[in-house]
């Protein structure tokens, strides 16, 4: 193991951002709240503080959260490299996980931040501020805008607190802090409307996803010492039902929540063939990100995931035997 890098002071972040123009900032495939949400929030401040900024993601903006005002600045990326001095990752926590087109049209820039809260990361940036204490990308990008004095518009203010919830489950997993719930009344008090945004967030899905719930169900599997439980969604399922990628943002945690339950599993099998394993802990003593990492994957240690090799039924034999072995 190499040493660690040294974390940059959020007035080296600042240094960077007075001493240039033009930005790109750029989150991983497949974006959920937080990744869209940072973007949003750390990008809406810099424009307000005068810059130029793109945002790109890979995959472009998923539409549940085409509810976050400034969400329509979310672009996919340009064919040809942007003119910009300074790239920024944002909640990502391997560089190819912001994908080759994303990659590529950052390629011009002279300086690439590297900011972000999974323990995974290998501070790939020029200037990294990884903090895995924070719950979510979007309390470091509120630390920053609030510790810098930079503006903080609406559109940052709402995209930080949906980044925030999605991150802890509605300040529920065990990272929520009371720096989170101060945050959270600090949003507040600058006129977040709660109720508004959290029905936004939480109560308007597509009838699809219910449906796709139901597929799920039918799969699904308990071990037999009731430790593990797994679903699995075939391809031809997606198909059937229309499913967008993002239908299936938080479905495991109805898994999850079963009662003597200590991993829940989820295994979706891709368009290219490939199987995302998404995994979820309730005991501290259990660590995905370790049992993610035996594939190639990463995380956080109660929440991590993995791209592997199918076919599914492989993949979830192969995973649920390094599951059972951890436990
Ligand atoms: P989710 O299960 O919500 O997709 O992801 C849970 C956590 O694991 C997230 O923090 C995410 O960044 C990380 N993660 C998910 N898939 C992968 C993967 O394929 N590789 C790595 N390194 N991390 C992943
Ligand atoms: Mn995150």
């Amino acid at each position: 193991m190499s040493d660690p890098v040294p974390n940059a002071s959020i007035e080296q972040l600042g240094e960077i951002f007075r001493n240039h123009d033009s930005f790109v900032i750029m989150s991983h495939v497949r974006p959920d709240g937080d990744a869209i949400g940072s973007q949003i929030g750390l990008g809406f401040a810099l424009m307000a503080a005068g810059k130029k900024v793109r945002l790109i993601n890979e995959d472009g903006l998923p539409e549940n959260l085409a509810f976050l005002p400034g969400s329509e600045k979310i672009e996919t990326p340009p064919a040809e490299p942007l003119d910009v001095e300074v790239a920024i990752a944002l909640d990502t926590a391997t560089k190819p996980r912001l994908g080759d087109n994303v990659l590529h049209a950052a390629s011009k820039a002279k300086v690439l931040l590297n900011i972000d809260h999974h323990i995974s990361n290998p501070s790939y940036g020029d200037l990294n501020l990884i903090d895995s204490h924070s719950p979510a990308t979007g309390q470091i990008i509120y630390n920053i805008i609030t510790a810098l004095g930079l503006p903080l518009p609406a559109e940052s203010r709402d995209a930080i607190y949906v980044a925030v919830s999605t991150d802890t489950g509605s300040f529920q997993y065990p990272s929520t802090t009371a720096a989170t719930y101060e945050m959270a009344a600090d949003l507040i008090r600058r006129g977040l409307d709660v109720g508004t945004i959290n029905s936004k967030t939480y109560d308007d899905h597509p009838y699809r996803r219910v449906e796709l719930m139901r597929a799920l169900l039918n799969t699904l599997q308990l071990s037999p010492d009731g430790k593990v439980a797994s679903w699995e969604l075939k391809d031809s399922t997606r198909l059937e039902l229309d499913l967008r990628p993002e239908d299936s943002e938080g479905l495991i945690d109805i898994i999850r929540a079963i009662r003597g339950v200590r991993v829940a599993a989820f295994f979706e099998e891709l368009p290219d063939g490939k199987i995302r394993v998404s995994m979820r802990s309730k005991d501290k003593s259990v660590d995905v990100c370790k049992i993610a990492m035996q594939f190639g994957g990463g995380g956080h240690s109660l929440a991590a995931g993995i791209r592997m090799a199918g076919p599914i039924g492989e993949a979830r034999a192969k995973v649920l035997a390094a599951v059972e072995q951890a436990i």
